[in-house]
């Protein structure tokens, strides 16, 4: 075998991970290549993660916007849509995506080379082009960006055209009347409220006792309700005996007898990191029974030239997450003992109809760990900004310290929430004395704006400790 180009760094798949640690490398002026076994870049992220299930989710909530203002009556009232009609603009987003993204690497110089890749030893990395095609090319430093795929149970069977899992859904071959999504996780939900938004039937199976239980269960308890009373049929502790697909349905039955008819079925249950195709043993890496690798604070695997980031190394697999993971590692690979973390908070966002973000603690971890706490809500019923808007589902809640005022967490369910959270982590962020929700009482908001929220629910936890 013989090593046809030699690389300061290669950093394998070229999700939100791979793009951050490849990109910080190669503005330091690494030579830098990025192995990517898909036809496009972008990752997992792009073309059947994050990306196309915002738009998705975009388009849909466009149309229960349109469908529920007063302004839109008669004629100038949207036609329904269907799956295929959002996938078009998911789509035309994919494509701007990869566009851009591919220019990033033009740019600052990133090789960017196609084919699986996997390790001949640590230094060595082999490339299988799609035509067979075999390149060998050495490194001094690998990243691996793999990513992950969803978990398939062997006694369901995904080739089975009406059964699809979150990648396979977006070549949805049936318009569904009526679907299970099974696994009511981030995505499950998320999905419930896409379809469910287009008109079709939604059954969601919960393998646990409530929606999102990381979330505050105030917030995970406002998601049941609203999901619900938008007809999602949710079904909580219950798991599957069988999953059968016929010709033109599929049926579930669950361990507790009962049976269920659908048109079609997701399995939206867990994930896998991808792994398999790297050759790991060949590096001594073991990774887990999730196909996951272990990594030190800085990205780093047992192996001391090769790191890892984003999914493939579990918790929290984000998109949000993977790409500041990569910087992070990036730096470390270029000067070591990097000092940088992630940011103890990292907010989560649900896209959900209504939408769902939180930073910090929950009323439950703050009540567990005997922290004395106040709670401040506003209502977006409440804003003015939330009526002319016609986003009046929702709220913010406001957790802080009941003598400093310090913040300690913040839930917010409905429209925007996921752009409305980030006034509130900056203030938790803010270090002497900055984080309390005095600020929120003693600044000047712009009028009228969803933001208002704040102030509202701060006012209302203080008015609680005066009492
Ligand atoms: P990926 O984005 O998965 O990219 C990995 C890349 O590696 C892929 O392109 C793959 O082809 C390539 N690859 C794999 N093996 C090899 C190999 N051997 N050789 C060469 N290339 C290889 N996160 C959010 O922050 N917000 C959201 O709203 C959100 N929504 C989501 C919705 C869905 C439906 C899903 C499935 C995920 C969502 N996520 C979201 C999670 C997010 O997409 C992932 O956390 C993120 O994509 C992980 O990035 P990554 O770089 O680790 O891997």
């Amino acid at each position: 075998r013989e090593v046809t180009t030699q690389y300061d760094a290669v950093v394998i798949g070229s999700g939100p991970g791979g793009e951050g640690a490849a990109m910080q490398l190669a503005k330091k002026g690494r030579n830098v290549a990025i192995i990517e076994k898909h036809s496009s870049l972008g990752g997992g992220c792009t073309h059947w993660g994050t990306i196309p299930s915002k738009a998705l989710r975009h388009s849909v909530s466009r149309l229960i916007e349109f469908n529920s203002n007063p302004l839109f009556v008669g004629d100038l009232r949207p036609r329904s849509l269907t799956f295929a009609d959002i996938l078009r603009h998911a789509q035309g987003v994919i494509q701007q995506q990869v566009q851009m993204r591919s220019g990033f690497y033009q740019r600052n110089d990133v090789t960017v080379l196609h084919g699986v890749a996997s390790f001949e030893d640590r230094n060595t990395l082999k490339i299988t082009q799609a035509d067979g095609t075999i390149e060998y090319i050495g490194t001094k430093q690998v990243v691996i960006a793999t990513g992950s795929r969803p978990y398939h149970p062997e006694d369901v069977d995904f080739n089975h055209e009406r059964i699809y899992d979150s990648d396979t859904v977006l070549s949805l071959k049936h318009e569904p009347r009526s679907i299970i999504i099974y696994g009511a996780g981030v995505i499950g939900c998320e999905y419930a409220s896409i379809f469910r938004g287009l008109g079709v039937k939604v059954d969601l199976i919960n393998t646990r006792d409530r929606l999102l239980s990381f979330l505050d269960a105030e917030i995970s308890d406002a998601l049941s309700y609203h999901l619900r009373n938008n007809g999602v049929v949710i079904r909580h502790n219950e798991e599957y005996e069988r999953i059968e697909g016929h010709e033109d349905g599929v049926t579930l039955y669950t361990q507790s007898g009962k049976r269920l008819d659908a048109d079609c079925l997701l399995y939206a249950n867990g994930r896998s990191g991808n792994i398999e195709e790297l050759n790991v043993e060949n590096v001594g890496l073991k990774p887990n029974h999730r196909g996951q690798l272990e990594v030190t604070g800085a990205y780093q695997t047992e192996v001391d030239n090769i790191f890892a980031v984003g999914d493939i190394i579990g918790y929290p697999s984000l998109a949000s997450a993977a790409y500041d993971q990569g910087r992070i590692c990036a730096t470390e690979m270029l000067e070591g003992d990097c000092q940088k973390r992630l940011v103890s908070d990292i907010p989560t966002g649900i896209y959900t109809i209504p939408e769902i973000s939180s930073v910090g603690k929950t009323e439950e971890e703050l009540t567990e760990q005997k922290v004395p706490y106040e709670v401040g809500r506003a209502q977006f019923k409440h804003l003015a900004r939330a009526q002319i808007s016609n986003m009046a589902v929702g709220s913010l809640k406001l957790l802080f310290h009941r003598d400093t005022k310090e913040v300690l967490g913040i839930h917010c369910f409905g429209e925007r929430a996921a752009e409305i959270i980030h006034i509130g982590q900056a203030i938790m962020e803010q270090k002497n004395g900055g984080n309390t929700i005095e600020y929120f009482v003693n600044t000047t908001f712009n009028y009228p704006t969803m933001a208002e929220a704040y102030r509202v629910a701060a006012l209302n936890g203080l008015n609680r400790v005066r009492d």
